[in-house]
């Protein structure tokens, strides 16, 4: 079977394919891995789906959150340890990911851009830009958020959804301290920045959440990077969509499935993407390993395990989203300032909680408190 895309999401994928005895080709257009727009912020929680350590890629445990209102009106909060929380360097992690698939015994070709997907007589034809053609029972689509394939084949939600970003890796620290993790609202109009440690440097970033427009982000990250200790021009900007959870779709076809950034999954209101592309990369393996052996004709236990797991919260996520980024200042003061918030969030991105264990609360305090 092929998998496109050797993301987080593809390569947990071909992993566990592979480990349960599959014949697994991922399929990677970039030569080698090359540094993604992604902070790297990741629940110490994912590693209970990988039988191999997931720590060598761990550059940071993050002990502390700061919050700060247009560069002030700042909140800190300590994490207590029940819910870990890891910044791993993205580039490393898909690394791993693959090259655990390849010891599983997963191929991989990279080089490898797709460019169009057919089905004919009961397979699979994936031809590359250059020609190369490869044929398969099913295919996985892992490749992100510019992917064309989910819609054309009425995978994942009619409406996309998009999230603006816009993202610059910094060297040194700047006055970041050890395993700090800093959160802006205030700034941006509709979304946050951020501010995660990696190795030697620092990973800033902009998101706007709702809206069309993208914010401003030169305008912010001049602001911000001096607060941040850095010149305010420092490192290179990189831009990108990210595509956002926008309903309960069907995430599978016959023979196919989308994972990752690919079905929409990434969390609408804190961006949270890597828990949901593995996770949805071990979903997808556990149902197609059962199709491909002939226990079951079809793959809607993969859909059905992605709106239990992760859709029933991501609906009360986009909820709070749409009340949030509208009143702001509001979810500021009666939300992130709440002596409760940090770890309630830390507990939302562990899994151990959802967001509908705490909407209904939260979307009453922000709509009938906000005069
Ligand atoms: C600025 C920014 C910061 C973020 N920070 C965080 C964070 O701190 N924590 C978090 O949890 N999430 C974060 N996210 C979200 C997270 O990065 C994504 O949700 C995650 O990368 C999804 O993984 P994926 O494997 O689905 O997609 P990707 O990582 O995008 O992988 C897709 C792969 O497919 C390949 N590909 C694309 N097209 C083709 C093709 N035609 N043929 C072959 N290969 C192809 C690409 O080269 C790529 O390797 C952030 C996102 C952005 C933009």
């Amino acid at each position: 079977m092929l998998i496109i895309g050797a993301g987080a999401a593809g390569s947990a994928a071909a992993f566990h394919l592979a480990s349960a005895g599959q014949r697994v080709t991922l399929l990677e257009q970039a030569d080698q891995n090359r540094i993604k727009p992604c902070g790297g912020g990741m629940a110490a929680a994912v590693q209970e789906w990988f039988p191999f350590d997931l720590q060598e890629v761990v550059d940071e445990v993050i002990e502390r959150v700061e919050f700060s209102w247009c560069l002030g009106d700042p909140v800190v909060a300590e994490l207590q340890g029940s819910a870990p929380f890891w910044i791993v360097r993205r580039e490393e992690l898909d690394e791993l990911l693959t090259s655990k698939a390849v010891e599983a015994g997963a191929e991989i070709i990279r080089p490898f851009a797709v460019s169009t997907i057919n089905k004919h007589a009961g397979h699979w034809q994936v031809t590359a830009e250059d020609g190369r053609q490869l044929e398969s029972r099913a295919v996985v689509l892992a490749n992100g958020s510019n992917s064309p394939w989910p819609a054309a084949f009425g995978l994942g939600p009619q409406a996309l959804h998009h999230a603006a970003t816009t993202s610059v890796r910094l060297e040194g620290r700047g006055k970041l301290a050890k395993g700090t993790a800093r959160f802006e609202f205030g700034l941006v109009h509709h979304g946050f920045a951020w501010a995660f440690p990696i190795a030697n440097g620092v990973n800033v970033g902009v998101g706007t959440f709702i809206g069309r427009h993208a914010a401003d982000s030169e305008a912010i990250l001049e602001q911000l990077l001096p607060n941040l200790g850095f010149d305010p021009r420092a490192g290179q900007r990189q831009q990108a969509p990210l595509r956002v959870w926008n309903g309960n779709q069907k995430l599978h076809g016959e023979g196919i499935l989308a994972i990752g950034d690919a079905a929409s999954l990434c969390d609408p209101f804190l961006a949270e993407g890597l828990r949901p592309a593995l996770m949805s990369g071990c979903e997808a393996a556990t149902s197609l390993n059962r199709w491909l052996k002939g226990e079951t004709n079809h793959l809607d236990s993969y859909s059905q395990a992605m709106h239990q797991r992760w859709g029933e919260s991501m609906a009360w996520g986009r909820r709070i989203a749409q009340v949030f980024y509208r009143f702001p200042k509001v979810g500021y003061q009666l939300g992130i300032k709440r002596p409760t918030a940090p770890q309630r969030i830390a507990q939302i991105l562990s899994g151990e909680m959802g967001y509908g264990d705490i909407a209904q609360r939260v979307i009453k305090r922000l709509l009938f408190q906000r005069s």
